[in-house]
């Protein structure tokens, strides 16, 4: 157990995303999980509103979960699948998520840790694919501004950049979809898409469309603060995509596995990705395991290339571990058995509504969401163009009082993210609601 005392001197962590004068303080420690809570080591008990990272739909005490790591364990701890050797949960695995992702068929599926591999893996993908056909410079990655797509290359996110000299030039930057941040006076929902569209095709024509590869895009914006497509804004940019041949890859690292009321993301916006990253929920967060789904037509570039210029080497110790692979068709098989997407779409609906009812509140602009995500954006005058100062960290107290009576929501700046497990009850729904009223009572008074 660390060893916290009240003459806290620091730790020994360099801890992701944290920074020093954090680290400075006694950090939460989380010591166990029941269902949709958390312990922390002094007993604490706190609504994991987050579920961890997004990632623990099936709460914090599955045991059919536990049971699957335990019974793989104790047959396979360990074999990797290089050279075409491999194991049968991998397999399984791999069959189980071709089955279920039915937006666009894919065809093939690899395996990785997390969604930052993932979504690298995508980019070698699409590279080997482009050289493969004897484009060589069609190499270009556009994501959006604020896309979260994991900790290295393609993030839209300036901290993510700053004194890491990137983003690198490869990867390019279209304007993020938040219709209430950044539409244009007596603009409709459909124009601002449009003109978004018509934005993307010009960065495309000004970089040569010989020049770009593919599009990477979360249906909705996760870590961003649960920003939701326009009307009519997939629709219009997977128009353009195909006009000039560039591939979609979706981000379900968040949205995939029921978190939108839909078994994925692309169901519900009716996308239809070349390529499709998954993560997080794919094992409930019990496990380190993500994938990347790959559609037919790349796929068979790949395969038939490396038959000519030997293997295609790409791949991880750990990509389709087998106790991680375990535990995921344990998840996919309890989404399914419990129809998963039922379940979040039954108390979503009072989730979002509950909340949303707070939206009057004098330091509240928007709080947006769908399915079981949602963001709250504190903001002076109710305008995006009026943040608050910085230095009264609006959205950090407001997770602080959220902290204090029993929950954790994540703040990033001024917009707190919500996206509880799927295991919550209609009691802890209420709870959730009260605590999360209190706290936006504290806020308002400490801003007024
Ligand atoms: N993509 C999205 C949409 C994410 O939200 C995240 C993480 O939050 C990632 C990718 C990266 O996943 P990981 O943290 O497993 O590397």
């Amino acid at each position: 157990m660390a060893n916290i005392t009240n003459e806290f001197m620091g730790h020994d962590m360099l801890a992701p995303f944290t920074a020093g004068w954090q680290s400075d303080m006694e950090p939460l420690v989380i010591e166990k999980s029941k269902g949709s809570y958390v312990y922390d080591i002094n007993g604490k008990k706190y609504l994991d509103t987050l579920s961890g990272l997004w990632c623990a739909t099936l709460g914090g005490s599955e045991t059919r979960l536990v049971e699957a790591a335990n019974k793989q364990l104790n047959t396979l701890p360990f074999y990797h699948s290089f050279w075409n050797r491999t194991t049968k949960p991998s397999l399984d695995l791999a069959k189980e998520l071709l089955n279920m992702f039915t937006a666009n068929k894919m065809a093939k599926v690899f395996f990785t840790n997390s969604g930052s591999e993932a979504n690298d893996t995508q980019v070698k993908l699409v590279w080997y694919y482009n050289n493969a056909l004897g484009r060589p410079q069609k190499k270009k990655i556009i994501a959006r501004a604020k896309a979260y797509h994991g900790s290295t290359y393609i993030s839209g996110l300036p901290p993510m950049h700053q004194k890491f000299d990137l983003p690198p030039p490869f990867v390019l930057h279209t304007e993020c979809p938040h219709y209430w941040a950044y539409h244009l006076p007596g603009e409709t929902e459909e124009e601002f898409s449009t003109r978004l569209a018509n934005n993307l095709e010009s960065l495309i024509l000004n970089e040569g469309p010989e020049t770009v590869a593919a599009f990477i895009a979360e249906p909705v914006l996760g870590a961003a603060g649960v920003i939701l497509p326009p009307a009519t804004y997939f629709d219009k940019v997977q128009a353009i995509l195909r006009k000039h041949d560039i591939l979609f890859i979706a981000d379900e690292v968040v949205c995939g596995f029921g978190r939108l009321g839909t078994m994925f993301g692309s169901d519900k916006y009716n996308i239809k990705p070349d390529l499709v990253s998954v993560a997080k929920a794919l094992s409930s967060g019990y496990m380190p395991i993500a994938a990347v789904l790959v559609s037919q037509k790349i796929s068979s570039v790949i395969l038939s290339e490396s038959n000519k210029i030997g293997a295609f080497c790409h791949g991880f110790t750990y990509s389709g571990h087998p106790v991680a692979c375990a535990v995921a068709l344990e998840a996919l098989k309890i989404y399914k058995e419990r129809n998963i997407t039922e379940v979040v779409n039954k108390i979503s609906q009072k989730f979002q509504e509950g909340l949303k009812a707070f939206a009057d509140s004098p330091i509240i602009g928007e709080i947006r969401g769908t399915g079981l995500a949602l963001s709250t954006e504190f903001v002076d005058n109710k305008s995006p163009n009026d943040p608050f100062p910085y230095e009264w960290a609006v959205g950090t107290y407001f997770g602080a009082q959220c902290a204090k009576y029993g929950m954790l929501v994540s703040s990033t700046g001024d917009h707190v993210n919500m996206a509880p497990p799927f295991t919550l009850s209609l009691e802890e729904l209420d709870e959730l609601i009260r605590i999360y009223g209190k706290a936006l009572k504290d806020t308002e008074k400490r801003v007024e």
